[in-house]
């Protein structure tokens, strides 16, 4: 399950509440060898069964709605790993309490839990940083750094018999858009755009930023007639998004997709050629519309056919 959808500040905003938590856990297993080593009295605390409520991770763990993040799995098992090691260490600081001589056993079924717990942050982190470094800053979604990397894994599938879709979907008059409302308002349209495709997107789909007003939508398992279908109704769905502009009412912008199969004896390279061809094929034909990829627009005279 990928991350949920997460602004650039979101991610950074979580990545150091994480480091920080990582941080005050460390000070709090410090503390506690501290007790049972100088066999210190245990704080009440620590000796619950809430103790993974109450120490300061958990209260950070347990806050409510940490940008979306709860039902990611890593999350989840973070918090599975946590309340476990608590438990440990509070019949660890029991035992101690009460004079009972702590065997090899209990203390490494704690570091084991221990252990697991930073491992399932770490994973976390790093899956959080590698999604920043990927993510374009304005819309949120891919951008183009990992796009061949899992296009090259999609055509894989191809080569045993599943299919692949790739649309190229561009704004049209979108200058025209900027010109009249503001570049602002220009960004607003993209980023509305691109939450919309995120919205509606089968979980396995996966959307790119291919350029400033381009985007390239990878549809795993589906055959260029289901794709036509589903980004026919993406088309009509984005037209009817009303956009504001300021003391000027409502706009509406539309796009033109260029769709085109995955082909499993072709490179991926050809394949977003393809739809890059339909993608013009759909302009020079009026915009605001679907055309799929056939031969004949690899031929030299259907480019210039098009065009006025
Ligand atoms: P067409 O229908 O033929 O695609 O026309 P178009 O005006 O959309 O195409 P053109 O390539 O002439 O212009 C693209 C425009 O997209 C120009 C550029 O300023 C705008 N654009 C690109 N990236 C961004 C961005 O991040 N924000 C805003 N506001 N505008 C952008
Ligand atoms: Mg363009
Ligand atoms: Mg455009």
């Amino acid at each position: 399950m990928p991350l949920p959808h997460m602004s650039d500040e979101q991610m950074r905003t979580t990545l150091k509440e994480l480091e920080q938590a990582l941080y005050n856990h460390d000070q709090w297993t410090e503390t506690l060898y501290g007790t049972l080593i100088c066999r210190l009295a245990p704080d009440e605390r620590d000796a619950s069964q809430n103790a993974h409520r109450t120490c300061r991770f958990g209260q950070w763990y347990y806050k409510s709605g940490i940008a979306g993040l709860e039902r990611h799995p890593g999350f989840v098992e973070i918090g599975i790993e946590h309340e476990r090691m608590h438990q440990y260490a509070a019949s660890l600081l029991r035992a101690s309490a009460d004079g009972v001589p702590i065997s090899v056993k209990d203390f490494e079924r704690f570091l084991t839990a221990l252990k697991r717990m930073r491992l399932e942050i770490v994973t976390v982190q790093r899956e959080m940083e590698g999604a920043l470094f990927n993510l374009d800053p304005l819309t949120g979604v891919n951008n183009r750094i990992e796009m061949l990397t899992k296009l090259r894994e999609q055509h894989e599938f191809v080569r045993r018999d599943h299919s692949c879709s790739i649309a190229m979907i561009d704004l049209d008059q979108f200058k025209s858009v900027n010109d009249s409302y503001g570049h602002l308002a220009g960004d607003k349209v993209l980023i509305d755009f691109a939450h919309y495709i995120v919205n509606h997107l089968r979980p396995y789909d996966k959307i790119f930023r291919y350029g400033g007003e381009e985007f390239l939508l990878c549809l795993a398992d589906t055959p260029v007639e289901t794709a036509h279908v589903i980004m026919d109704r993406l088309r009509e769905e984005l037209a009817s998004l009303p956009h504001e502009a300021q003391g000027k009412g409502d706009f509406f912008v539309t796009v033109s997709v260029g769709l085109a199969a995955l082909d499993a004896h072709k490179s991926v390279e050809v394949a977003i050629d393809r739809a890059d061809k339909a993608l013009y094929v759909a302009k020079t034909r009026g915009r605001n519309r679907v055309v799929c990829w056939d031969p004949s627009m690899d031929e030299p005279a259907a480019h210039i056919g098009g065009l006025p």
